[in-house]
């Protein structure tokens, strides 16, 4: 079996990884993948990327080479109708259509489809013209009960959870007149504020049946404390010690079950990832920050790590409608974590085509899933090419074992400007000593 991976993160690394494990999967070409994904026993890149002028050669490559499945990983290309071009083509294809995909690219959708199937997410109005929406934020008496988003893709930008009135309306002005997230902001989502721990679920959906995988958690800002910028994500563990069966049963079924029912009686039957950012309230419980319609990095890099089924058969299964006749098996008796190393700067502007050392030293049970990095063809050498480089990645049997095991390794694998987050999983004892 042959597989056309889309996508060059550590997510798509971690996927390949566990595709390759399965001993059907004879290939997986990564389109156009890292230098993590490159030579590598089973993977290959294919200098390829997804976008909609490039589908054609997306198309003829995995047709010259008997490609069986294509698996999407970044939202992109899902939001431009990358998987109804390879189902027309008669390439399965694992990824949500486009307008499957509206869930994540349009959050003024996926709040509507919410209110109506009655999925809990936080109370909220939308709003097209900038007079009625600087209106609204006249009228509110407290602007830090509010939330601010961009309805469309903004790249984890386009969220603002103001500090003061000003700061809600040069928020709605950036947005709505000076057009700061170009078309992405035509329409803005106001929403109330919530408070709590957030988690990231991910479930496989066949478009009618979904099987939930451990709850994992992010670190977004780029600082110790959750302190600076927001980032792609800095670090995960998985599983949340902060979400029991119970909690997560009730995801399923209050969440998860509900969007794929919701999106098949719509039309638009869900066929892949789904992954929904949860915010577990202090008052509310349970409740939907946003749906995103792919794997999320840099969780992905945890989760796979603990899932023990075959990913291949999984993803069939999903493109084939009968995702009940597989099994999706996963540790329960270890935690999984990765660190993200990044480079100097990030996620402001920061140096790339710096070596990487120390690389091939480290402990077998320790995998280092690639990101921004390139093989260099001459040396051989693996050099940086984008803002977080690399997720240093393992299990435990506790939490504190995994990360003590990734810390320990951490310091030998360097390139000039290097650093990562110091507290990765620090949050999940303070959890738990509530
Ligand atoms: P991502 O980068 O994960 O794709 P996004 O831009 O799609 O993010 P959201 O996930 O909706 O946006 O919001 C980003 C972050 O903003 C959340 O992780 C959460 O910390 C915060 N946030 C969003 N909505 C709320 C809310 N209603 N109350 C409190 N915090 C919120």
């Amino acid at each position: 079996v042959k597989i056309l991976l889309i996508g060059s993160g550590g997510r798509e690394h971690a996927i390949a990884w566990k595709l390759a494990q399965s001993p059907q999967v004879t290939r997986v070409f990564v389109a156009p993948g890292n230098g993590g994904t490159q030579k590598t026993e089973k993977l290959m890149n294919v200098p390829i990327s997804a976008t909609p002028s490039s589908f054609e050669g997306l198309g003829k490559f995995a047709h010259d080479n008997h490609v069986d499945l294509v698996v999407i990983g970044p939202e992109q290309p899902l939001v431009d109708g990358i998987s109804e071009f390879f189902k027309k083509m008669g390439i399965p294809c694992f990824g949500p259509s486009s307008k499957a995909a509206l869930i994540e690219a349009s959050k003024s959708f996926s709040k509507d489809f919410m209110k109506k199937h009655n999925i809990p997410t936080a109370e909220y109005k939308t709003f097209t013209e900038y007079s009625e929406a600087s209106q609204y934020i006249e009228s509110i008496t407290d602007a830090t009960r509010i939330v601010i988003k961009a309805s469309g893709l903004a790249a984890g930008k386009g969220v603002i959870l103001p500090a003061d009135q000003q700061e809600a309306r040069d928020t709605i002005r950036q947005i709505m007149v000076q057009k700061e997230f170009g078309t992405a902001g035509d329409s803005v989502v106001i929403e109330d504020r919530l408070e709590g721990p957030e988690l990231s679920v991910f479930a496989f959906s066949d478009g009618y049946s979904t099987v939930i995988l451990p709850p994992a958690q992010d670190h977004k800002r780029v600082g110790e404390d959750d302190t600076g910028l927001n980032t792609g994500g800095m670090g995960a563990f998985c599983p949340s010690p902060i979400c029991n069966e119970t909690l997560l049963k009730e995801i399923h079924s209050r969440v998860i079950q509900p969007t794929v029912d919701g999106l098949r009686r719509s039309g638009t039957p869900y066929v892949g990832l789904l992954y929904a950012g949860i915010l577990l309230d202090k008052v509310k419980g349970v409740q939907v920050l946003e749906y995103n319609c792919r794997f999320g990095d840099p969780e992905t890099q945890a989760v796979m790590l603990l899932l023990e089924s075959d990913l291949y058969e999984i993803m069939l299964a999903c493109v084939e409608g009968r995702l009940d006749s597989v099994g999706v098996n996963t540790r329960s008796d270890l935690f999984a974590a990765n660190v993200v190393v990044a480079s100097g700067g990030y996620p402001g502007s920061y140096q790339k085509g710096h070596v990487i050392t120390g690389l091939d030293g480290v402990p077998d049970d320790v995998i280092i899933f690639h990101a921004g990095t390139t093989l260099d063809d001459h040396s051989q050498k693996v050099i940086t090419s984008g803002g977080r480089v690399l997720n240093v990645s393992t299990t435990g049997k506790t939490l504190q074992e995994a990360l003590d095991k990734i810390y320990s390794v951490l310091p030998s694998v360097q390139f000039e400007g290097s650093f990562y987050r110091k507290d990765i999983g620090r949050k999940a004892s303070q959890y738990k000593k509530e």
